[in-house]
């Protein structure tokens, strides 16, 4: 997560679909949505799904068992293994 942050200041740059994890992806989307709202309708939904989010249990992190690096399983399967 060090190296993710969202892009609020332009049309919807969607990030590199290997960059990020789904968790990530879906935090992003519904963040860029809040910001872009307009109804009070729309911005309830979305600062609702948001705290839904929040209260997902995490996704536990895996160890590679070559070498040892520890992350998320989406980054350790496609890390540059040393
Ligand atoms: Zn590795």
């Amino acid at each position: 997560m060090e190296d993710i942050e969202p892009h609020t200041d332009e049309d919807i740059p969607i990030p590199e679909r290997d960059a990020v994890t789904p968790n990530e992806r879906l935090h992003w989307h519904l963040t860029n949505a809040l910001v872009s709202a307009e109804s009070p309708e729309t911005t309830a939904h979305l600062r609702e799904a948001l705290s839904v989010y929040q209260d997902l249990p995490p996704t536990p992190l895996v160890e590679c068992p070559l070498c040892g690096k520890v992350g998320l399983p989406e980054r350790i399967r496609t890390h540059e293994c040393q």
